[in-house]
């Protein structure tokens, strides 16, 4: 008789299907990227505080004008408001955002020189940055220090939400419990990044509404597999985009 493990299927226990999820899809779209465009931490920190509910196209749209008009913390301070709500007009909730970018602007002068802290407590303590966009400023800018920083983990947004309850790693539906979830399926050195594939693979092949299960490369480890004649239990639920 072989002493071979059983092959994994989408039966498998997701403690054992998540890692080779993780990396047959980091290997797919080779390691993922953050496809906002972003020359400096603090660049990153905006463009990633306008992309809430707006999508990476439109951010990089808008962006090369704004940072070409504000060039760092202090002109988001100064500039009048309701100028600034004009210039990211077209992002969407740009009476909040502009609030957020203000607000983390005026703390990042008071409290770290106008400079992006690279601590996970520095940033979510920042006014408009959540546990997310931390997440992905971090580990976009300083991954090594986002997987010694023991409060960092992984940024979890709409594609990484539906995925992993298609995956079957998570039942929740609050972004900070699926990130638990996550950190204990997912091998600590992927934090930083493990999100940037998931996130791809949303985009690109695992559609909240059509799913192109034909084309996906876990597809045998997916018991949400529509190929296979599963439920989707991400529950083609309205509004998961
Ligand atoms: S098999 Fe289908 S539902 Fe599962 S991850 Fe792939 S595309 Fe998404």
């Amino acid at each position: 008789m072989s002493d071979d493990p059983p092959p994994l299927t989408r039966r498998s226990p997701k403690t054992k299907r998540a890692p080779v999820i993780d990396a047959r899809l980091r290997e797919t779209y080779q390691g993922g990227v953050v496809e906002l465009d972003w020359t400096t931490p603090f660049e990153l920190l905006v463009a990633t505080i306008l992309s809430a509910q707006s999508t990476d196209r439109k951010i990089n749209e808008i962006t090369p004008r704004l940072f070409a008009k504000y060039r760092g913390p202090a002109d988001y301070v100064a500039v009048d408001e309701e100028e600034l709500q004009r210039d990211i007009y077209q992002t969407g909730f740009f009476r909040q955002k502009t609030r957020s970018l203000r607000g983390m602007s005026a703390a990042l002068l008071e409290r770290h020189g106008g400079e992006v802290p690279l601590r996970m407590t520095d940033l979510i303590a920042l006014p408009g940055v959540a546990r997310k966009t931390a997440n992905v400023v971090l580990g976009a800018v300083a991954p090594d220090a986002h997987r010694d920083d023991p409060d960092a983990g992984i940024a979890v947004d709409t594609h990484v939400k539906r995925l992993s309850l298609r995956f079957g790693f998570t039942r929740a539906t609050d972004p900070v419990v699926i990130e638990r979830d996550l950190m204990r399926l997912l091998p600590k050195a992927s934090w930083p990044t493990a999100s940037l594939s998931i996130i791809l693979h949303g985009r690109r092949v695992c559609d909240a509404l059509r799913p192109r299960c034909a084309d996906c490369v876990v597809e045998d480890l997916c018991p949400s597999s529509l190929l296979a004649g599963c439920r989707d239990r991400a529950g083609q639920a309205k509004g998961m985009g």
